[in-house]
């Protein structure tokens, strides 16, 4: 907790001084309760893997090399619990970077090339449809790299998420640019919309399957379109589908253009 200032009433330079400093105190503290709460739930979800990989590798050394089986079983356990650790970790580093605003830098680009670029990989990988839909060519001021990671991460979900078809729309109006998202998947209930974007969260029940996710993809999707300067939101109806929307001005305002431009 910080020490407030006494804001006094005049309106002289001291009172706007001090409201001005309350004001930094308040940021301050709220990201330091944020960094907090990161630390300790990143500990948290690192930890039961850790926990797993520690008792098999226990049993491997206390029965792994009589029993065939055991042995199995504990290096597969190993694995896939390695494999979990090092997909978290990526993610958490990927998080601690995106809010960083140093590492964004925009230019004009093509935002349909983009939107192909990041779409033609994933439908070799799939062999899903992943269709494009609007304009050609649409010229907007981005981060291309920090847009198609954007992309690529609700793309994924309406991969992971739905069977059917993938869409993704470009559209152009007023001087912005809205991108969405869209699949005819289960849909996600009304209660878990408001914490989808919240670090870990997982809607219940995805949250067991085997398809482990780290919980981590909304919540980095949502720093990177604040970095980029864009609104991100989502709708969804239960057994209909989901739609996520990324909305930016199509060109950017001074402060935000790289400084060697
Ligand atoms: P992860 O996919 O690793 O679990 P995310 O942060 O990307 O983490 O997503 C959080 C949760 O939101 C997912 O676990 C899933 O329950 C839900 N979700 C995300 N995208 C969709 C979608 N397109 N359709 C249905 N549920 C979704």
């Amino acid at each position: 907790a910080y020490e407030k200032i006494d804001e006094g009433h005049g309106r002289d330079e001291l009172h706007e001084m001090a409201l001005a400093y309350n004001d930094m105190m308040d940021q301050l503290g709220r990201n330091y309760e944020k960094q907090e709460r990161f630390v300790s739930d990143a500990s948290h979800e690192l930890k039961t893997p850790i926990t797993v990989i520690e008792s098999y590798a226990r049993l491997l050394k206390r029965r792994g090399f009589d029993d065939r089986n055991v042995a199995d079983e504990a290096v597969g356990a190993i694995l896939s619990q390695a494999v979990r650790m090092k997909e978290l970790t990526a993610q958490l580093l990927d998080l601690a970077r995106s809010d960083r605003a140093a590492a964004y830098s925009f230019k004009q680009a093509d935002i349909r090339d983009i939107a192909e670029e990041t779409v033609r990989p994933m439908r070799q990988a799939y062999g899903r449809e992943f269709v494009v839909e609007g304009p050609e060519k649409l010229l907007a001021d981005t981060d291309p790299d920090k847009l198609r990671q954007l992309l690529f991460i609700l793309l994924d979900n309406a991969r992971k998420y739905s069977d059917g078809d993938v869409r993704l729309a470009l559209e152009k109006t007023d001087g912005r640019v809205e991108l969405s998202v869209a699949d005819h998947g289960p849909g996600i209930p009304e209660a878990d919309l408001p914490h989808l974007f919240d670090r870990f969260y997982r809607v219940n029940s995805d949250r067991n399957r085997k398809t482990g996710g780290t919980g981590l993809g909304l919540a980095l999707a949502k720093e990177i379109a604040d970095g980029l300067g864009a609104e991100l939101t989502v709708e969804s109806v239960i057994g209909v589908g989901t739609v996520f929307r990324i909305c930016f001005a199509s060109s950017r305002p001074k402060r935000h253009h790289a400084v060697t431009e």
